[in-house]
């Protein structure tokens, strides 16, 4: 076992433990306030934590979190491929149909 992420958002804590058991990566949660007294701690000791029972996952479960993590940073809106009018989820940095980059900000050309 070995801890792998901790967040005092409980929802995030379950949706990395459920990101890494879709990946068959088993993973436990904990919840650090269980194993201390309520108001006398530090705000990181209620952390809820995710632990991953086999370490030799440890390095693809830390990737997979910091991927989640950039997606996360980078709420970009969906977006509308230029090119074939498909609508492509934000955190797509290419069109999932066609594979095109995103439309520059137009320069002197009006639609
Ligand atoms: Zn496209």
């Amino acid at each position: 076992m070995k801890k792998i992420y901790s967040n005092n958002n409980i929802a995030l804590v379950w949706h990395v433990k459920n990101m890494l058991e879709h990946q068959g990566i088993e993973a436990k949660t904990r919840n650090g306030s269980l194993y201390s007294v309520a108001g006398e701690l530090p705000v990181t000791e209620c952390m809820g934590e995710v632990w991953v029972v086999n370490a030799l996952n440890y390095q693809t479960a830390e990737r997979m979190i910091s991927e989640m993590e950039l997606a996360s940073l980078a709420e970009f809106d969906a977006w509308v491929c230029h090119v074939c009018h498909e609508e492509v989820e934000g955190s797509f940095a290419v069109c999932w149909n066609c594979q095109a980059a995103p439309k520059e900000p137009a320069t002197g050309v009006t639609e």
